[in-house]
């Protein structure tokens, strides 16, 4: 089994759920008393905020590569950046590095196809949702139509991810904002919905929405636990 390089932290809220999702899937497929090799480098997240606020990706993208570096050190064969956003500076962190990593698009979007839908709603931080680095690559590589909520409705999912669900605060009101985001994406057309955040699933479940849910936390971790285990 290889050793997987946790890049987590960010925010820590959502690297509890890829510890277990991770061990989850190793002792799944292993049993007994398996569980996963894991590297774990978690940030202080206020010092990537203050970077994201101040438009500083580079800055960023040096911090998250320095980890990068670390993790490769310390054994790590892959890289699993725990959080969406911070994908803008995924090619910058890959550079440094002579490990792969494992891109969180990549295993959303094959899910994504797989279960037959082309069109699809992406909630995230304003980064993901208006930017080219996340986007771009579920439409270009992926060829799947993305649909964002309206500028308001970006404001709000925006609002709640970081005065929130960073903060481990999980409140009724805002999961149903959520659900009426969610709902006038489908109004539009959207055929299932991307929680293109490592925290909305701490909101959100299944069961709480009509349209189909693709939760990035989930998938990201169990396609990184999945090439762990094989060659
Ligand atoms: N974890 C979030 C994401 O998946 C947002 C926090 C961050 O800016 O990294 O985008």
């Amino acid at each position: 089994m290889k050793t997987l390089g946790l890049l987590g932290g960010m925010s820590w809220e959502s690297t509890l759920p890829y510890y277990r999702h991770i061990n989850t899937t190793v002792q799944q497929r292993l049993g007994g008393l398996h569980s996963a090799r894991i590297v774990l480098y978690s940030m202080d997240f206020h010092d990537i905020e203050q970077l994201q606020r101040a438009n500083q990706w580079d800055q960023a993208g040096v911090v998250l590569a320095d980890a990068a570096r670390r993790l490769e050190a310390g054994g790590a064969d892959g890289l699993v950046l725990c959080t969406n956003t911070m994908h803008k500076v995924a090619g910058q962190i890959a550079q440094s590095v002579s490990i792969p990593l494992l891109h969180i698009a990549d295993p959303t979007a094959d899910a994504i196809k797989a279960a037959g839908h082309a069109t699809v709603g992406l909630l995230g931080t304003r980064f993901t949702m208006e930017q080219d680095f996340y986007r771009a690559r579920l439409e270009t590589q992926h060829g799947l139509r993305v649909l964002i909520p309206d500028d308001t409705d970006r404001a709000t999912v925006h609002r709640i991810i970081y005065e929130e669900l960073c903060r481990g605060c999980i409140r009724d009101a805002s999961r149903t904002a959520y659900l009426s985001v969610i709902q006038r994406l489908m109004d539009r057309g959207a055929q299932a919905i991307i929680l293109g955040c490592t925290e909305i699933s701490l909101l959100l479940e299944p069961k709480d929405v009509d349209a189909p849910l693709f939760d990035t936390t989930y998938l990201h971790a169990v396609h990184a636990a999945e090439w762990a285990l094989h060659p």
